[in-house]
C-alpha cells in the first residue's frame, strides 16, 4: 500500500472515463456529481481506482439498458462520503449479509468471480472507511463509502 495525501476527485473522474467505452457498450449512462474544489485525503490511488472500477463494473452488470449509474462525492467536516447508485435489482436482504464474503456470486458461471467486492471492502477498511449497503427508491443499489477525515 502506498498512502499519500490525494486529491481524489481526478482519481474518481479517471477510473470514469477508463470506464468509457463499457459504458458505451452496455448502453449504460452515468452522471458524476463530484465537488468542483479538490478533496483530499491519505489514499493509495492504484487502490482507489481498484475499488471504483468494482464497484461501477457491478452497476453496470446489474443495470437495465438505458439505466443511469449516479456517482457522487460529498466533503463533511468529518467524511468523505462516496456513493455510487444504480437501477437494476438490487440485493435481496439475504444476500446483502454475504456479498463481502470472498466468492459469494450471484452471477452466471463465467461472469464473476465474487471476489470483488471482498477486495474493495479489504481496501476501504485498510483506508480506515466503511461501505454500507442501502436500497435505491424505487430500485436499485447504492453503495455509500465513508471515509473520516483525520
Ligand atoms: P462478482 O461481481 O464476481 O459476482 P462481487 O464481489 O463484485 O462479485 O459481487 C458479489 C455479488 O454481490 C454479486 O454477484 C451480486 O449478487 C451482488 N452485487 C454486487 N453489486 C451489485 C449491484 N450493483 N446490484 C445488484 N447486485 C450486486
Ligand atoms: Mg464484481
Amino acid at each position: 500500500q502506498n498512502l499519500g495525501q490525494t486529491d481524489i476527485v481526478p482519481v474518481i473522474n479517471d477510473a470514469l472515463n477508463l470506464l468509457d467505452p463499457t459504458f458505451k457498450k452496455n448502453e449504460i449512462n452515468y452522471k458524476a456529481n463530484l465537488p468542483k474544489v479538490p478533496v483530499l485525503m491519505k489514499a493509495d490511488t492504484i487502490q482507489l481506482t481498484q475499488v471504483i472500477f468494482n464497484l461501477v463494473l457491478n452497476a453496470i452488470y446489474f443495470s437495465p439498458k438505458n439505466g443511469t449509474i449516479k456517482i457522487t462525492l460529498e466533503e463533511t467536516k468529518k467524511k468523505i462520503i462516496l456513493k455510487i447508485a444504480d437501477e437494476g435489482p438490487g440485493i435481496s436482504a439475504e444476500n446483502v449479509q454475504k456479498i463481502f464474503q470472498p466468492f459469494f456470486t450471484t452471477k452466471t458461471v463465467g461472469d464473476g468471480s465474487g471476489l470483488g467486492l471482498s477486495v474493495v471492502h479489504g481496501i476501504i477498511r485498510s483506508h480506515r472507511g466503511t461501505i454500507e449497503y442501502q436500497s435505491n427508491n424505487p430500485t436499485g443499489a447504492i453503495f455509500i463509502i465513508t471515509f473520516p477525515k483525520q
